[in-house]
C-alpha cells in the first residue's frame, strides 16, 4: 500500500491543485491532504476556516477515483518539530508531493522520499491572485473548480473577504 501525502493552505483550493492531486491520485494508491495553517481564518491571507477548506477539497475530489483523507493541520512554531507533529495527525505515508521549498527540506531531512510535481498555470493559478481578484471584484470563477464555487457562494465568502480588508 502505497501513500502520497499533499499539503498546502488552500485559501482557497484551485485548479492548480486540483491538477497535481490527479497527477498524484495515478501512483499512488491513497492520498493523504493535510489543510495547513488550520487554525487560520478571517483574515486577508487566510479567509476559510479550516471546515470550510476540508469541504472545498472533499467536494471537489469526489471523482478522483483513489481514496483520500483531508487533515487540518495547526501549525507549530517550531520548524524543526513539524515533520513529527504532521506525523502524529496523518495516516502513514510515505512520498510527499511539494515545491514548497521549507516543505521539501523539512521532510528530505526527515529521510522521507520527497517528489516536486510540476506547476499548473502558476502565474493565474495561485491562492493570492485568486484572493486578490476576489478583493477587486474580478472574475475568479474560472480558476477554481465548481465545486469551490459552489462553498465560497454559500458561505458567501467573497463578501467576507472584502469586509475584512476593510478599515474601521
Ligand atoms: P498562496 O498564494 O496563498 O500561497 P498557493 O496557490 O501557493 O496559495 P498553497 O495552499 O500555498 O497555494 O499551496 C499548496 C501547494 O500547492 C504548494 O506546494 C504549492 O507550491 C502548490 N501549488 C500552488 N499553486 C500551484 C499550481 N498552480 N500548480 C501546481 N502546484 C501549485
Ligand atoms: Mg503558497
Amino acid at each position: 500500500m502505497s501513500r502520497g501525502f499533499y499539503i498546502g493552505r488552500f485559501q482557497p483550493y484551485h485548479n492548480g491543485h486540483q491538477a497535481v492531486l490527479e497527477r498524484i491520485a495515478c501512483s499512488s494508491d491513497e492520498i493523504v491532504i493535510g489543510v495547513g495553517s488550520a487554525q487560520f481564518s478571517h483574515t486577508v491571507a487566510n479567509p476559510f476556516t479550516a471546515g470550510e477548506r476540508v469541504l472545498m477539497l472533499t467536494r471537489s475530489l469526489e471523482d478522483l477515483g483513489c481514496p483520500f483523507y483531508v487533515i487540518p493541520i495547526e501549525d507549530v512554531q517550531r520548524n524543526a518539530l513539524w515533520v513529527a507533529h504532521v506525523r502524529s495527525m496523518t495516516p502513514p505515508f510515505d512520498t510527499i508531493y511539494s515545491s514548497n521549498p521549507l516543505v521539501m527540506q523539512l521532510f528530505s531531512e526527515a529521510g522521507m522520499d520527497v517528489l516536486s510535481p510540476d506547476m499548473y498555470e502558476r502565474h493565474t493559478h495561485s491562492g493570492t491572485e485568486i484572493r486578490r481578484r476576489m478583493l477587486d471584484g474580478e472574475p475568479w470563477e474560472h480558476l477554481v473548480p465548481t465545486a469551490v464555487v459552489d462553498v465560497i457562494n454559500e458561505i458567501c465568502g467573497v463578501e467576507r473577504l472584502q469586509r475584512i480588508a476593510g478599515s474601521d
